[in-house]
């Protein structure tokens, strides 16, 4: 394609032409960024042709990690860098005038996830091409992504996003491999040869039509695919208004629902999932029989990993091919499927806890749910021998009971594997939330700690600090980000601290003047910036981080002599649009900003700023600009976290409990390179279990949280009459679920110290540098490899075959 600078621009030239047929003096900034997308892709397909002819030859094992979200974010850089041609591109950009950073704008975010758990399945993907790993995405195409925040008068707006509006260049149609995906209809039962056999007749099909996209490893020859679904039409509809079947089947991939805890309980979320499921199970074992004769030995060389219970359909759907188009009986088929299946918990909220009522189940899913009917009487019968008599143990692990079918059950008896997400997730899961099918399969259980791309969220996104680690100790540490360690070396260098501090100012006047252009509020770069930015959510408690400022802003107004280090608190999040309270709390977020940054009294010792919008492409501007990360859920609530690591990884010290994934950073950092704060999960579990807190006290005899809480409804907002008691109710009335009121005293307490530590900016530095170099182990490459030895059994193919 293009080796030196002049061929790219000549190529680039032509290609623009071509692609536009006007000339370069007349395009746009989108045309540009179109042009090299195309440019780009097509560099990446030989490789990717070569990729999937080796998997086929070497007829290694393959991964297939099914996810209903995939928070990919922008591709342009990342690809660029991968491919190792991120200098060429820019400097023939640069000659012809063009600011690539400013391509790159042109992009829309991929934002085909609402949080956590669909950023780590982009991060996922990203480490297994890195690492010459056989492991392909499986997902939906959704038309819409999550949708976009505005902040209108402090309140949350949503948009719907059109991140499709001008095409997506990455993505290759495959009208070819389209596969046809059954709804309603009823089952026949047939004898066939003297066997039993059941057909699901009647059915409406709606046909699931790939967009493959591919997925490249960082300065390797592999590209792995993301297979994304669009639903369409079938040719033949039957006895069907044609309009509203067509409105109906083009629902299915029209939007990603905007919520990641509660199940809406929506029969277009279950189409949904079935729809992803069916149609990638049929695409896996179209291929594995393009190669093998029969489906014998599919375990063998098949692993298909469920990113949570959205996918857990994936287990009745094989059995359904083994049993009805395989025509194996049912102990065969229920071996392989159990040997095929691996399953990730990622919450034990009880709220989110996949249900569906069999009244919607059955009738959209006949045959599905004939077979998972028959999967819970053989599960509870098994149970029955082991507990005989034990009916209340039986009837609490059934995977379908008192009307429904319980997704988590599901994928708990037909897995061989199932993880945590942190080492105390993991734990809680086989104390608490699952002990009894951990009593049952011991050996399933695991845990796997979550991981970042470092790619992303250091290399790419932090271009500065990227440098002065490669200037430091090599560029060994992209490939082995544990090499991240040997940074500690420099612990007590003056110069190498000075240049840290110097690359951290950098980006907070980057993120500075980001912020004046979308807020208009002017920032002190050299104020400490305390950033809590992650999807908005009761456990994950930005209320006690808001209830704490404005408990500061008290104390400055009335203690002339009080004064503290210039704080910027910077927020950003999105609240699910039905979630009510947690749309109260970016209204109560954003009146307090309006309070703070307008009261001259304050001396720019606070500042609040709520950036709107809240996503990968932001993200990416935020993290390598804080100074503090907030990581403050209630003690047993947050099942990882992955903001707490990217923030760790760009140098910003956390504040946080010790839930989640945050207790492995703090035993890494040692407790001297963060601060912990609050109850711990075994305290909040014991609240829970044996009662004996009371919120109402916390208001009575602690006279800052008397007085915050008393503004919330005594007209203190005026802009915001009677709008901020709920808010209040829960705290109060409801005796605070999530233990604001009880962390409060420690919180202050500890961000006081975090506040006198910056002072101290060599101590400060010394732990920044502590924590990017401790920073390794968090690389989701580390995870990966521990999914492929342990659960997948997976291995490299050698790069060098394919090149
Ligand atoms: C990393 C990331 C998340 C997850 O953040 P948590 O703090 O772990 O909840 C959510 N959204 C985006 C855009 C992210 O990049």
């Amino acid at each position: 394609m293009f080796t030196s600078k002049e061929e790219f621009k000549k190529a680039f030239l032509q290609r623009l032409e071509m692609m536009f047929g006007k000339s370069f003096q007349d395009s746009t900034r989108r045309e540009h960024f179109q042009t090299l997308g195309n440019m780009i892709r097509e560099y990446i397909s030989s490789d990717w042709i070569k990729t999937n002819e080796q998997y086929r030859a070497s007829g290694e094992k393959q991964v297939y990690y099914l996810s209903i979200e995939f928070l990919l974010g922008r591709l342009l850089r990342n690809n660029l860098m991968n491919l190792g041609i991120e200098n060429i591109v820019y400097e023939g950009l640069y000659d012809l005038g063009i600011d690539l950073a400013e391509v790159e704008e042109a992009e829309a975010d991929a934002g085909l996830g609402n949080g956590g758990l669909g950023r780590l399945a982009a991060c996922f993907l990203d480490s297994l091409a890195t690492l010459n790993l056989p492991g392909h995405g499986f997902g939906i195409r959704y038309k819409h992504g999550l949708f976009e925040q505005k902040i209108v008068d402090g309140y949350q707006v949503e948009l719907p996003e059109h991140w499709l509006r001008h095409g997506n260049v990455w993505e290759v149609r495959r009208a070819d491999l389209a596969v046809q995906v059954p709804f309603w209809g009823k089952v026949e039962a047939v004898s066939e040869d003297g066997c039993l056999q059941f057909r699901h007749i009647n059915t409406e099909t709606v046909t699931a039509v790939p967009y493959d996209l591919p997925i490249v490893g960082y300065k390797t020859k592999t590209v792995n695919t993301l297979r994304l679904w669009s639903a369409q039409p079938s040719p033949y509809p039957v006895n069907k208004d044609v309009l509203k079947y067509k409105r109906e089947t083009e629902s299915i991939s029209e939007f990603l629902y905007p919520d990641d805890t509660h199940d809406e309980g929506k029969i277009l979320r279950l189409k949904q999932q079935y729809f992803l499921v069916s149609a990638s199970i049929q695409s896996i074992i179209r291929s594995y029989l393009s190669t093998h004769s029969s489906l014998l030995d599919f375990h063998k060389h098949v692993s298909i990993h469920i990113n949570d219970t959205h996918p857990a359909l994936a287990i009745p759907e094989l059995m359904r091919i083994l049993l009805d188009e395989e025509k194996m009986g049912w102990d065969e088929a229920w071996n392989i499927t159990k040997n095929t299946i691996s399953y990730t918990n990622h919450t034990t909220l009880s709220e989110a806890l996949e249900k569906w009522p069999i009244r919607i189940f059955q009738p959209l899913l006949p045959r599905i749910f004939m077979i998972v009917d028959e999967i819970n009487e053989r599960f509870c019968k098994e149970l029955w021998d082991r507990y005989p008599g034990d009916w209340e143990r039986i009837e609490k692990m059934a995977i379908v009971a008192h009307g429904e079918v319980r997704m988590a059950h599901l994928a708990l008896a037909g897995c061989y594997s199932v993880n945590g997400v942190a080492r105390l997730h993991t734990d809680i899961l086989k104390k608490r939330e699952m002990n009894l099918f951990y009593e049952v399969f011991p050996d399933k259980f695991n845990n796997k700690t979550n991981g970042i791309s470092h790619r992303r969220w250091l290399l790419k996104s932090n271009p500065g600090l990227a440098k002065l680690i490669s200037e430091t100790i090599g560029t060994s540490w992209i490939d082995s980000p544990a090499q991240l360690e040997r940074l500690i070396e420099f612990r007590d260098d003056p110069a190498f601290l000075k240049k840290l501090s110097s690359i951290k100012k950098e980006n907070k006047n980057s993120l500075a003047a980001i912020i004046k252009e979308k807020t208009g509020v002017t920032v002190d770069p050299s104020s400490i910036f305390d950033v809590h930015v992650k999807r908005l959510h009761a456990y994950k408690r930005q209320l006690l981080n808001i209830l704490h400022i404005m408990h500061l802003y008290n104390r400055i107004k009335e203690d002339s002599s009080f004064s503290i280090y210039p704080r910027t608190f910077i927020f950003g999040a999105k609240a699910s649009p039905g979630y009510y309270y947690a749309k109260k709390i970016i209204k109560l977020i954003n009146s307090v900003a309006d309070i703070i940054n307008n009261d001259p009294d304050l001396n720019d010792q606070l500042k609040v700023i709520f950036l709107e919008n809240y996503r990968v492409s932001l993200a990416e501007e935020i993290f390598p600009a804080a100074d503090i990360s907030e990581q403050i859920s209630t003690a047993s609530k947050e099942a990882s976290g992955t903001g707490n690591m990217k923030f760790m990884m760009n140098g910003a010290i956390t504040v946080g409990t010790l839930d989640g994934a945050n207790i492995e950073i703090m035993e890494k950092v040692g407790e001297e390179n963060i601060f912990i704060f609050g109850l711990t999960a075994d305290e909040v579990l014991h609240y829970y279990q044996h009662g004996g807190y009371n919120a109402r006290d916390y208001y009575h005899h602690d006279y800052r949280i008397h007085q915050v809480l008393d503004s919330l409804v005594n007209g203190f907002f005026p802009d915001a009459e009677g709008e901020f008691e709920a808010i209040y109710d829960s705290l109060i009335m409801q005796n605070d679920q999530y233990f604001v009121l009880r962390d409060f005293a420690s919180y202050v307490d500890i961000q006081q110290k975090a506040g006198e530590a910056f002072e101290d900016q060599d101590r400060w530095l010394k732990m920044s540098l502590m924590n990017i170099a401790k920073s390794g182990h968090f690389s989701s490459d580390r995870t990966i490899a521990e999914y492929a030895n342990d659960i997948w059994k997976i291995k490299a193919t050698n790069p060098m075959i394919n090149s």
